[in-house]
């Protein structure tokens, strides 16, 4: 508008033009407090004036002043200054000093584009936003005073094209091209398009958060606030009030500003930091992660003492989030920068009796809830558990161990985690929570305390199994030793291979070689048996699939090593016929390996099968360490004389063939003698034996006979007792 009025100062050979300014304001001062500004009126009186002068209505006027852009300037939550015309209309003025910030340039220190004053001798309103700080048309940045003399360029100095201090003229300014900067020409024409329109333009929408202008305005001015130092620099007079504490957080955010030695708000430094910032509002909340990563490693932070310390960052952050939040963004509308704020903080930190403490918690900006991990007092709290356990756990590597910011020093918990273990230990773990834990039935869960996978901490006498106990630790440690050694079958996506088993398959077969399920999970744990299990869930044993070739194999390993043999080779061995060979299975004199399932009993130990004919004697065999024909012998056994020894046999369990136990036989035998044998054993005649007999010295056993045979005990005559015959 100022450019306007003096336009109009020029085109209607006032002289000077200034003239209109006077014309218009002549005689206001009494008016109000406040002198009002032909650039800027505020003063129905004014527009009335103008309007007078002009010939044109007052909206149309007011359109043409900074006023226009009161929409994006106003902070969310704040009454718009109004002016009532007498008509009743009603237009928007930008705020005061004092009812929020004016970052507009003063019409006394214009910026423009060279190019554009010599295509129109202009001063346009768009220059006046300090946000703005290039020609989108051009592609070149604004230029900031005389580059000839260096002072000031008022918007009167932009309509007659020369410096009003020393006449240079404007249009042949140098200017620095931005054109291929990206980044930075995408900044000015957002921003453009809010001062312009009010809105987003459609092919921005991506690129920043879906806010309101106004809002997304306030965000950029606050960041850039703060790059600042945050302190506002003086920009409406021109302005160089600019402090510069921050000097390392601007060089590592904003690396182009390291060649720029002014510390003056020049359209150089405005360009280089709006792009940065509006850059900050991309992929949200990422961008804006990043700049505050690089808040906090500015330079006056990282040498500030403790700067490592949990509480100081988060003091630190206190003081940054404190700053904004509750002075310039403490309306709902910045609920997502809080989301952000929060999202940065809870991501990079565990809960923890700190974060309880700080002052961000205390002032309800940080929810315990949002903390994606939490320390060992709070895992313990949620989990229902002491914290050592927790610390037992994440050494067990049940839980895993986070590194987050504030290095705890036994590391950081997912709450994730943290809440799904605590659902399992709702209560301590007893035997129908393990089996449900487990995915499996009571009988695993026995063999599996008793191979020492799990830890029964209470076994309550009398009580049964049932009201064990068990150590939850150990069962966390036994599932997660199951999930980390089982590959998940995609079995939705069509994974299905014909040649799985189950675990019930398995104990099946390892049945012939002794063993049961618990030996396959045993080894699963160990990795040296794979087992699947489908995808999707926690993984349930009574779900184990396993390769029947890995089970078959493993059978036939495991028979080599332990020198098995199946049946018929073990009846070869033996040498009988089958029927007899089943017969004395049936006996129990053989026995095979798998003792538990007879039925299914398919290996004998070679050793044992070897050793058979070193155990048991065949009736011929027997007849010989007798010293009797077999007919004598097997007459003798159905007699009942080798009760005991006689294992099988016709006459005792209507066997075809007798067996006679080889050690029981050869001490009968030691313990009887023949006539000759006994005659030799005590140095007499025959017929000394026979009248000793007859006086009744010893007796020949009654059942043996015909031939006469006696107890060892006869030899114990004593010579003394003997006497002549
Ligand atoms: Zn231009
Ligand atoms: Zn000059």
């Amino acid at each position: 508008m100022g450019s306007y009025a003096g336009e109009l100062g020029v085109a209607n050979h006032y002289d000077p033009p200034s003239l209109l300014r006077a014309l218009v304001l002549g005689g206001q001062s009494n008016l109000d407090r406040f002198h009002d500004r032909v650039a800027c009126p505020t003063n129905a009186v004014t527009y009335e004036r103008l309007a007078t002068l002009t010939q044109r209505d007052i909206p149309t006027l007011h359109a043409l002043t900074p006023h226009r852009f009161a929409p994006i300037l106003m902070a969310p939550g704040y009454e718009a200054r109004t002016l009532d015309l007498s008509d009743g209309t009603r237009l928007d003025l930008l705020p005061t000093e004092r009812t929020g910030l004016v970052p507009l340039r003063s019409d006394r220190a214009c910026q423009y584009c060279p190019f554009c004053v010599a295509e129109l001798p202009q001063h346009r309103l768009i220059w006046t936003p300090t946000l703005v700080s290039a020609c989108v048309r051009h592609e070149c940045l604004l230029v900031l005073g005389c580059h000839a003399c260096g002072r000031t360029t008022a918007a009167q100095a932009i309509v007659v094209g020369h410096c009003g201090w020393c006449g240079a003229d404007l249009r042949d300014a140098p200017t620095t091209s931005v054109a291929g900067d990206d980044d930075g020409l995408t900044a000015q024409r957002i921003i453009q398009a809010w001062f312009g329109d009010g809105s987003t333009p459609d092919w921005a929408r991506p690129l920043v958060p879906d806010q309101p202008p106004n809002v997304l305005y306030r965000v950029i001015d606050g960041l850039q606030h703060h790059l600042q130092g945050g302190r506002r620099p003086n920009v409406t007079r021109g302005g160089t009030g600019w402090t510069y504490t921050r000097r390392g957080f601007i060089a590592s955010y904003v690396p182009a500003l390291l060649r720029d030695e002014s510390l003056s708000m020049t359209p150089y430094r405005s360009y280089h930091m709006t792009s940065a910032v509006v850059k900050s509002l991309r992929a949200w909340p990422a961008g804006f992660h990043t700049f505050l990563d690089a808040y906090r490693e500015r330079d006056d932070a990282r040498d500030a003492p403790g700067h490592d310390n949990y509480n100081y960052v988060l003091l630190d952050l206190a003081g940054l989030y404190g700053l904004w939040m509750r002075t310039h963004w403490n309306h709902p509308a910045f609920a997502f920068v809080h989301e952000a704020f929060e999202g940065y903080v809870t991501a990079r930190l565990s809960f923890s009796q700190k974060v309880k403490r700080s002052v961000l918690y205390h002032n309800g900006l940080l929810r315990a809830e949002k903390f994606v991990y939490i320390g060992i007092g709070e895992a313990a709290k949620i989990i229902g558990t002491n914290p050592e356990m927790v610390i037992r756990l994440l050494d067990a590597g049940v839980l895993a161990r986070h590194d987050t910011e504030d290095k705890p020093k036994y590391g950081s918990v997912s709450r994730v985690e943290a809440k799904s273990l605590g659902a399992v230990w709702a209560s301590a773990p007893s035997r129908p929570q393990v089996m449900a834990r487990l995915g499996t039935g009571p009988h695993i869960v026995e063999d599996l305390a008793d191979a020492g996978l799990l830890a029964v901490v209470n076994k309550p006498g009398g009580k049964g199994k049932q009201h064990w106990a068990f150590d939850p630790v150990s069962v966390e440690v036994c599932h997660k030793r199951f999930s980390d050694n089982v590959t998940r079958l995609d079995t939705e996506a069509g994974v299905i291979r014909d040649d799985l088993i189950t675990i019930l398959d398995v104990a099946h077969i390892i049945q012939a070689v002794d063993m049961r399920a618990i030996a396959a999970l045993v080894r699963v744990v160990e990795g040296t048996l794979a087992a699947y299990h489908p995808v999707g869930g926690e993984v349930h044993l009574a779900d184990l699939l396993f390769v029947r070739g890995d089970i078959e194999a493993w059978v036939a390993a495991v028979k080599d090593e332990q020198g098995w043999v199946n049946q018929e080779e073990a009846r070869a061995i033996i040498g009988v016929v089958p029927k007899t060979f089943v017969f004395w299975m049936r006996q129990k004199l053989i026995a095979p390996v798998a003792s538990r399932d007879r039925e299914n009993a398919r290996y004998f130990d070679r050793a044992e099968i070897e050793g058979f004919w070193d155990t048991y004697v065949t009736a011929r065999d027997a007849a010989a360490i007798v010293g009797v024909h077999v007919h004598q012998l097997l007459k003798w056994t159905r007699q009942g004389v080798f009760e005991g020894i006689c294992v099988s046999g016709r006459s005792l369990d209507n066997a075809y063939a007798y067996l006679f136990d080889r050690m029981k036989l050869i001490r009968w035998r030691e313990g009887h003698m023949t006539q000759r044998e006994l005659v030799t054993a005590l140095g007499v005649t025959r017929f000394t034996v026979h009248n000793w007999e007859k006086a009744g010295r010893f007796a020949r056993i009654p059942e043996l006979g015909p031939a006469p045979w006696y107890a060892r005990s006869a030899t114990l005559i004593a010579p003394t007792n003997v006497a002549p015959a």
